[in-house]
């Protein structure tokens, strides 16, 4: 584990905050790939994904929390809690999903997924290359980073449910960020779009 300070805090939405990090040394990590959080050496840990475009001198973690329970009850109310100038722990980066400007980019995402989502659509507009973000819900976090997506030329679009009405461009990187229920909704309208959804980025957040 490597100790890292936080740098900002800032509420994104609706029971979800975003949490800048001091970059450790040789992290060489992407949106998409994420990183184990631990309170401390004995503490509470949980995976949280990338949401920074790069991890040039800070990264970024998009963090959910649920109503109602204590810093003690829940790991993402502590985070929520904490201070710039804090530390936590960090492992990583881990797994292979992630984006480092190839190509372009259909995104599908819900709750804290989002967080990645609009990393990797950053990314891929610096890059000069064409983005979608499709979120499940309502509100979603990060609403000024989504403005500004938009205002750059990204798709971004908030449905009830997901359909294959993004997936346009058979060329296009498609990855998945959300919750188990989230994601088996995204592989079926995958498969319904005819696609091998074996053949897109898919990060569970797991069970409920
Ligand atoms: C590979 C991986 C990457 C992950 N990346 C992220 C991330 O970037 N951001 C993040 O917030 N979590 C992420 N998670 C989930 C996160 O690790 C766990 O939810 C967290 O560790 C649980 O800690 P907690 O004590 O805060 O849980 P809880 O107190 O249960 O709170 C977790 C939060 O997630 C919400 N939530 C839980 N289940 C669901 C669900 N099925 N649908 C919608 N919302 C739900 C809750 O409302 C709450 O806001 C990731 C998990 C994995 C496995």
């Amino acid at each position: 584990m490597t100790e890292v300070t936080v740098e900002a805090v800032e509420s994104v939405g609706e029971q979800t905050v975003a949490l800048a990090l001091s970059t450790p040394d040789a992290f060489d990590a992407a949106p998409g790939q994420f990183v184990l959080v631990r309170k401390d050496a004995d503490g509470d840990a949980g995976y949280y994904t990338i949401s920074s475009p790069d991890v040039e001198g800070t990264f970024e973690i998009t963090v959910g929390y649920p109503e109602g329970e204590s810093a003690e009850e829940s790991l993402g109310t502590w985070l929520a809690d904490r201070a710039v100038g804090d530390t936590v722990d960090v492992e990583g980066p881990l797994g292979h999903v992630q984006y480092r400007g190839e190509g372009d980019v259909v995104v599908y995402a819900a709750g804290p997924g989002i967080g990645p989502a609009v990393g990797i659509a950053e990314r891929a507009i610096d890059a000069g290359n064409a983005a979608t973000v499709v979120y499940r819900g309502e509100n979603p976090p990060h609403e000024a980073r989504l403005a500004a997506l938009r205002e750059a030329g990204a798709t971004v679009a908030v449905v009830d449910a997901l359909d294959g009405e993004h997936l346009t461009g058979e060329t296009a990187n498609v990855y998945v960020f959300g919750f188990d229920e989230f994601v088996e909704e995204a592989k079926a309208v995958l498969e319904a779009d005819g696609r091998d959804p074996s053949e897109a980025a898919i990060e569970s957040f797991g069970p409920a």
